[in-house]
Order: structure tokens, then C-alpha cells, then sequence
């Protein structure tokens, strides 16, 4: 039986989990969070919680959409049915897209904990440091410098930046994660003392610094918690603002989000508690199109949506064809 092990357990490391997995392979993922999921992630803070990464998944191809409809059987997501509008300097419409969109159950990591519940073991809280490549084996060694392996495989699942401190044994493999240019995002999370129900579930906002806001509390399976609004700033606002103080960026998210909400409601908005967090790596601006990324006589490989497309499809994608591959290097039992 080989060993393999995967460092990142966000949905391309944990497609391939899947895949190495049902080939009789002995997996173990490592993850620096203290959960799954990656991008994917839920915060939550007393009753309320928020998707504060992804929001909802979708399908394009027929592959994913048949994943998607495996899972919604498994209740791993549901359907939400959000009213979604539109916010431009015309005011805020509804907006004509007929997407079907997904949410995790009961939150987004609930799906991600599922897929990594199939692992052979899950070290989470760990961030690996180095991965060396001796006699045919990798080993691997997190920042406290313990040491894990040997592994007869190595597949990187975490942003190209993210990656290149651990390709020291690969430094061929390098320059391409150097090309992808990883867009950050800020985000910020409020609960409300009161509900805002004049306003759509969810609007792409237009001239302003956020780019979408969501009611959190209007995906299915949470509407017994408080009202829990979603912020995601612009990819170039975020860029612009990297190194302004977080106070300041979070006045003025939350300044945008009052214009915006008084252009719907005329009621006052009262913020229970509020949270900010930044996505350095939030999305690939120009992913690479090889699918994933492979050594040529190494057992490694590398995948996450940054090699594919910036979504969770194109990091299921990703995952996937990774994981043929790396089946194909490495004979099943
Ligand atoms: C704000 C935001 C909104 C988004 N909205 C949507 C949306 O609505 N729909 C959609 O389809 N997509 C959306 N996306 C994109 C989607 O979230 C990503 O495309 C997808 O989650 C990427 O998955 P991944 O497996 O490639 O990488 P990631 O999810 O980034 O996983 C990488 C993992 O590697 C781990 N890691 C990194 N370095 C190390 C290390 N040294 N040691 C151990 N672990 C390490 C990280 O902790 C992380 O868990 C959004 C992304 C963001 C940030």
C-alpha cells in the first residue's frame, strides 16, 4: 500500500483524498487551520455564523453537476434559493441570473469535514515548513519540527505562494506557481441587532468597495440563528487597502454597507458585533490551464483552483485530475 500525503484540506486536497483513497491508498492530510475546508470556511462566533469564504457552489460542467447532485442527496448541501439582486447607480434590482446555487449543511465546512472524515488520519493545526525528498520517500517537517513520513507521494493542495517554500526539492516547479497572481479580499462579518428583511438575501454590489453582501441566515438550515451579514470588499479595493489599518478599512466596509442598505430599507441598521478578516490569497486572477501541476519524475503533483479556475468547481476539478494522475504514478495495491 503507498503512503501519500497531502498538505492543505481545502476541496482540491480532499477531491484527491477521495480519489486516492478509492484507488487502496493510505492518505494522511495535513492542514494549518484547525479544520477543513480552507477557503471554504465558517466562522462563528456565540449563535451566529458566517460562510466567510466561499458563499455557495455551483456547477458548469456535467462532472460537477453530478457531484453536486450526489451530495445534495447525501445532504452534505441544499439548494438556496436566495433573492438576489443587483446594486449599480441605478438602485438595487433584481438580478436576472437563473443559477442554481448550493450552500454546505449546515454550513460550508460541513462539507469539506465530511471529505476529510475519509482520511486515514487528519492533522490539523499543523503548518508544514519543509518537505524533502530522499532515497524515493518524502518527509515532511512542521513549524514545531516534528518530522512525519515517509511518504512514497507528496501532493500540495495550498495557494502556489504557499507552495513554493516546500518545492525546495522541486525548484523546477517554481517559476509556475510564481506566475499565478493570488487576488486578496476583505471581509467583513456583522451580526444585527435587528433583521433588514427589505433587503435581498444576497446583491452583487457595483461602484462601491464592497463587490457582494449576503444574509447568512437565509441559507438553508439557518434561519433559527441571528441576522448575519456577509462583506466582501472588491478584489482591487482590497488590493488597494492591503496595508491600511484594519480599523480603517473596516469603517469604511461598513460605512459602504449603510449607503448601500439605506438605498433598501429605511431601517436603522444596528451591528450587534462585527469581525474582519483578510484573504491574502483570495482568488487566481490568471489561473494556469493545465488543471494541476506535476513533476516529471518525482511522485508530486500540485493542485488547488489557482491551477484550474478560481472556484470550488475548479478546485474539485483540480483535485481530481491530480489524483488520476498521482494513481496512475503510483501502482494500486
Ligand atoms: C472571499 C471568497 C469568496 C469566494 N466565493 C466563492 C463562491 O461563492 N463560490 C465558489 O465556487 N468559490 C468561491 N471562492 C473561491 C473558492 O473558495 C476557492 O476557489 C476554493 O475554495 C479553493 O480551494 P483549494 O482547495 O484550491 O484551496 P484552499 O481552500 O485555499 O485550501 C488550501 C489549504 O492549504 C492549507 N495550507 C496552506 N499552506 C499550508 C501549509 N504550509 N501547511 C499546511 N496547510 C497549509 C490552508 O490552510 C488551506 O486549508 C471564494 C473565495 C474567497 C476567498
Amino acid at each position: 500500500m503507498s503512503r501519500i500525503a497531502i498538505v492543505g484540506a481545502g476541496l482540491a486536497g480532499l477531491t484527491a483524498l477521495q480519489g486516492l483513497k478509492a484507488a487502496g491508498h493510505q492518505v494522511t492530510v495535513f492542514d494549518k487551520s484547525r479544520g477543513s475546508g480552507g477557503r471554504m470556511a465558517t466562522k462563528k462566533l456565540g449563535d451566529a455564523s458566517w460562510d466567510m469564504g466561499a458563499q455557495f457552489v455551483r456547477a458548469h460542467s456535467d462532472a460537477f453537476a453530478h457531484q453536486l447532485s450526489q451530495w445534495q442527496k447525501e445532504g452534505l448541501i441544499a439548494a438556496w434559493p436566495a433573492t438576489l439582486a443587483v446594486a449599480d447607480d441605478q438602485g438595487i434590482h433584481p438580478s436576472p441570473d437563473q443559477v442554481e446555487r448550493y450552500a454546505g449543511m449546515p454550513r460550508m465546512t460541513g462539507l469539506s469535514r465530511a471529505l476529510a472524515g475519509t482520511a486515514d488520519e487528519f492533522i490539523t493545526a499543523t503548518r508544514i515548513t519543509t518537505a524533502s525528498f530522499r532515497q524515493q520517500q518524502w518527509t515532511l517537517q512542521d513549524e514545531q519540527g516534528q518530522r512525519s513520513g515517509p511518504f512514497d507521494a507528496l501532493l500540495l493542495n495550498t495557494p502556489p505562494q504557499q507552495a513554493i517554500p516546500l518545492l525546495t526539492d522541486a525548484p523546477e516547479l517554481i517559476s509556475l506557481c510564481q506566475q499565478v497572481d493570488m487576488l486578496p479580499c476583505w471581509t467583513l462579518l456583522l451580526t444585527l441587532q435587528q433583521p433588514l428583511p427589505d433587503l435581498p438575501d444576497a446583491v452583487f454590489v457595483h461602484q462601491s468597495p464592497l463587490s457582494w453582501v449576503a444574509r447568512n441566515n437565509s441559507k438553508p438550515g439557518r434561519d433559527a440563528e441571528p441576522e448575519a451579514w456577509v462583506l466582501h470588499a472588491g478584489h482591487d479595493w482590497s488590493r488597494a487597502h492591503a496595508d491600511v489599518p484594519r480599523e480603517t478599512v473596516q469603517q469604511q466596509l461598513l460605512q459602504a454597507f449603510q449607503q448601500l442598505a439605506a438605498r433598501g430599507t429605511d431601517q436603522p441598521l444596528t451591528i450587534a458585533s462585527q469581525w474582519l478578516h483578510r484573504w491574502l490569497y483570495a482568488i487566481p486572477a490568471n489561473p494556469l490551464d493545465s488543471g494541476f501541476v506535476h513533476h516529471d519524475n518525482m511522485p508530486l503533483a500540485l493542485c488547488g483552483d489557482w491551477c484550474h479556475s478560481g472556484s470550488l468547481e475548479g478546485a474539485w476539478l483540480s483535485g481530481r485530475q491530480a489524483a488520476h494522475w498521482l494513481n496512475q504514478f503510483m501502482p494500486s495495491p
